[in-house]
């Protein structure tokens, strides 16, 4: 059978299938890659190609591809209890170890968790519970949500009103106009090349300071930020940004929510990124991919002890937390976390995450040497290089040049995939990688590049 035979997967595919950020006009001609088996830091498809996987799936297969004890750990409680009602007073064995080694491990006192099925309803459940917060403390109007320009918090229609990139909003009506708000990304590469770093957060701060009057103290219930952007461009903030917002949320009595879906579990080479490497406690912290790997649906959102405190009184005026999901803690994906957790621990990946994390660094260093190449910048096993036209200004290609698209299929005939967003190439490879699938990546982005100027 060939791949465009009716009955090949990617007819199927092609014929039935919504993918997601897919142009559908070019799908329908285009079809899908059909990825067939994955091992380790590699994933082949039906055509036989073998391809090095520079971005762990999405952001997420942490600990690889294809691992034996994860099947293992998952169809053994399969075997044993795979789903019961998680609503009110029955719970499971897994949902309740996860949420004892989440509290014990997350920054400062977020000790109660809200399991959810990824990451975009992990932070609708961060912002519904903001919200119950408020009520229960009589502060009706407190309730207005301030985001980021470029931020990416994901697709429901909260989540994806909470993000704060422009083209993701075409098309879409507003459901929730008055409560979130944007102010700007922390951009170290389109900051004015005569402001120093200091200058650039003073910038920043004052104008969520500012933003934050114009509304209403009284008006703004919570702040949310990616530590590291990812999505957005691998945006890291400048020295000592997360904490001064978060103190400026203090002194309105807002709550700081992290969005770590993408920098928890050893991304950036830590458990949690926000208070390891960039020292500052949020109130909530919501996260979901690295949890599991990637290998089933998961999210969380944890909250502080005061947070918990205010929810848990007498309900006297906000009812019960009616946000409910049938798979709330599911028992096959808290045991699929907690195994992630201990592959993670017993093979040392959050030091292999910082150690081959800083050399990633050092070697796509090189890249900036490339006449279209503009920056080259991230943390830990976050990186990204920005593709322009003229280096000095700064100026994109046109949208129709497809910069990053040729790239891309450059990268895939050299056998690694990396992820264009527009003219950006965007890595996040396993964490499990070596010094030398780094090499081989670097060198496959370095012959892509040179071949599309
Ligand atoms: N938050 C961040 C920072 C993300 O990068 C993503 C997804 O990429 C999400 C939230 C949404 O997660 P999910 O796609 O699991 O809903």
């Amino acid at each position: 059978m060939t791949k465009t035979d009716a009955n090949s997967a990617w007819a199927k595919d092609r014929n039935h299938v919504l993918h997601p950020y897919t142009d559908f006009s070019t799908f329908k001609e285009e079809g899908s890659q059909v990825i067939e088996t994955a091992k380790g830091m590699y994933v082949t498809d039906t055509d036989g190609r073998k391809l090095l996987d520079g971005i762990a799936g999405l952001w997420c297969v942490n600990i690889g591809h294809g691992r034996r004890e994860m099947a293992e750990a998952i169809s053994d409680q399969v075997l044993k209890m795979q789903y019961y009602n998680p609503f009110g007073h029955s719970t499971s064995e897994p949902a309740a170890e996860l949420g004892y080694w989440l509290a014990s491990h997350a920054p400062g006192s977020l000790n109660h968790v809200y399991y959810t099925t990824g990451g975009s309803t992990a932070n609708d459940a961060a912002i519904r519970l903001v919200h119950y917060y408020f009520t229960m403390r009589g502060q009706h109007r407190k309730k207005k949500i301030i985001s980021r320009n470029d931020a990416y918090h994901g697709s429901t229609y909260v989540a994806a009103e909470l993000t704060g990139i422009h083209a993701t909003k075409n098309s879409f009506d507003k459901v929730a106009e008055n409560l979130i708000h944007h102010v700007s990304a922390a951009n170290m590469y389109a900051k004015p090349q005569d402001m120093s770093e200091e200058a650039y957060c003073d910038f920043l701060v004052q104008e969520f300071e500012t933003r934050i009057q114009q509304l209403g103290p009284d008006n703004c219930a919570a702040f949310i930020a990616e530590p590291v952007m990812g999505a957005g461009g691998v945006l890291v903030a400048p020295k000592g940004y997360h904490r001064r917002m978060w103190e400026v949320c203090k002194r309105h009595d807002m709550l700081y929510i992290a969005d770590e879906v993408v920098t928890a579990f050893g991304r950036l080479g830590a458990w949690f990124a926000s208070e390891d490497v960039f020292d500052y406690q949020p109130d909530i912290l919501v996260s979901a991919k690295g949890v599991t790997s990637g290998y089933i649906p998961l999210g969380v959102t944890l909250i502080s002890d005061e947070i918990y405190d205010v929810i848990s009184r007498p309900q006297c005026e906000g009812g019960v937390f009616s946000m409910g999901l049938t798979y709330f803690g599911h028992p096959v994906a808290c045991t699929a976390a907690l195994k992630n957790i201990e592959i993670m621990e017993t093979e040392g990946l959050l030091a292999n995450s910082r150690d081959v994390g800083s050399y990633f660094h050092e070697a796509a260093q090189g890249l900036t040497d490339l006449d279209i190449v503009g920056d080259v910048r991230g943390h830990g096993l976050m990186l990204a290089v920005d593709l322009v036209a003229d280096k000095a200004t700064k100026e994109g290609f046109p949208v129709t040049s497809q910069m990053g698209a040729r790239v891309f299929k450059k990268c895939i005939e050299n056998g690694v995939v990396v992820r264009p967003v527009g003219d950006r190439i965007v890595l996040s490879p396993p964490i499990i990688i070596s010094k030398d699938e780094v090499n081989t990546i670097v060198s496959a982005l370095h012959s892509a590049i040179t071949d599309v100027s």
